[in-house]
């Protein structure tokens, strides 16, 4: 008989996104699907259900026992709220999560198996029971150029992040929309003449910017249409932001490096910027690398390194085409281009590389994680 396997969270951006994958691998053939709901308990469950028709609650620990395997991706409030109780309840099925709030736990596994599949195969040997999903730009960066730290190549990692608004969920993809609606309509009628003046339009630009309302920023709380945000998630009082911080804690963890692991950690430091692209995050990275390795054979190395990858010959055609969020989303491919060394020396190296976070940096890994426990 096929595991129950319960859904929450499959209707928010990563939800549907992992439905839309989980039906076109075929995972629903092998599962008995529980649909649950935050909101809505009681309610029909979408065409995907089997058996289990109705929408059940998610916050009832009793429903959420049935499962084997719980994925969820309902959000960090939630897991906080449920997961410990359904634990203490004795509950003892595997726990998938999109969800930051158990990666960096001693008993949970961060999933991105392309890149760590011994370090899953190692605890699931452990007995583990809890695998939770990257952040978004941490997975996608190694989905890319997971192959140099492979090879040991990395002394250091320094990146810099163009994130798309979609990182922050629905809400937010629709406000970035509505500003650049609203600042389209403040200088159409001087957009249609072509003789008026550009900085007349400048001007009325960025007084509406300005002049936007609370509502009108309300999940950003400051403009990002034609504007950036040189801050993404939580201040951690260091100078630093949460979602900085994650990008050395989350690749050393996921690559089984630093504590709690043989190997000591390696550096990965620099800034998360938000950019007003719709969907999938970018990133120039600089390396340093522990030897000079010529630039061909590093682009043979992240070429070979899993299916996905693609290496962007670095020139401007090929970059411009191939290296852009509107290239990348709503695609597996993770492009890699850009690679050059740098001036400070033959052991720096640049890189730069886009991924749909939405799919590798999130569904992706957990449907995948998924096939893994069903095929064990
Ligand atoms: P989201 O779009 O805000 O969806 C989360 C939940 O909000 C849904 O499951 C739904 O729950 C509820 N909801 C309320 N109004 C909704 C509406 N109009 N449309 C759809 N859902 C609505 O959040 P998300 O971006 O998918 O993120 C979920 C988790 O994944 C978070 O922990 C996040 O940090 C993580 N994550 C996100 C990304 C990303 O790029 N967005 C990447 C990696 C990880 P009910 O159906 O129960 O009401």
């Amino acid at each position: 008989m096929s595991q129950l396997v319960g859904l929450i969270g499959w209707r928010g951006m990563v939800g549907s996104v992992l439905i839309d994958r989980m039906m076109a691998e075929g995972d629903f053939e092998l599962i008995e699907p529980l649909f649950f709901s935050t909101s809505n308990a009681g309610g029909t469950a979408p065409p995907q259900a089997k058996n289990e028709t109705k929408l059940q609650d998610a916050y009832e620990i009793a429903a959420l026992k049935r499962c084997e395997i719980i994925i969820t991706a309902q959000g960090g409030d939630y897991t906080a709220e449920v997961f410990p109780k359904l634990r203490a309840a004795g509950w003892t099925g595997h726990w998938i999560d999109a969800a930051s709030t158990l990666r960096m736990k001693d008993d949970a596994v961060i999933v991105l198996d392309p890149v760590n599949m011994p370090v899953i195969k190692n605890a699931l040997g452990n007995g583990n029971t809890n695998w939770v999903g990257g952040n978004c730009t941490v997975s996608c960066m190694l989905m890319g150029v997971g192959a140099l730290y492979k090879a040991g190549l990395v002394e250091w990692m320094s990146t810099q992040t163009y994130q798309a608004a979609s990182g922050g969920g629905a809400q937010h993809m629709r406000e970035l929309l509505t500003q650049y609606g609203t600042l389209h309509a403040e200088v159409k009628a001087l957009l249609d003449n072509p003789t008026s003046a550009i900085l007349e339009i400048d001007r009325m630009i960025v007084a509406k910017q300005r002049a936007l309302t609370s509502d009108e920023t309300a999940n950003f709380t400051v403009p990002l249409g034609g504007s950036l945000i040189p801050w993404i998630d939580k201040d951690l009082g260091n100078g630093m932001s949460k979602e900085e911080w994650k990008g050395m804690a989350e690749t050393n963890k996921i690559l089984g490096l630093g504590e709690g692991f043989t190997a000591p950690a390696i550096p990965v430091d620099g800034y998360c910027v938000r950019v007003g692209a719709m969907r999938s995050h970018s990133q120039a990275l600089t390396f340093k690398l522990n030897k000079d390795v010529p630039v061909a054979d590093l682009e043979a190395l992240i070429a070979a390194d899993n299916d996905w990858v693609k290496l962007v010959p670095n020139n401007r055609e090929d970059t411009m085409r191939d290296l852009t969020p509107v290239a990348v989303t709503g695609t597996m491919t993770i492009p890699v281009g850009r690679v050059r060394k740098l001036a400070m020396g033959p052991e720096y190296v640049g890189a730069f590389t886009v991924g749909d976070q939405l799919l590798w940096g999130a569904a992706e890994p957990l449907r995948r994680m998924l096939r893994i426990l069903l095929d064990n």
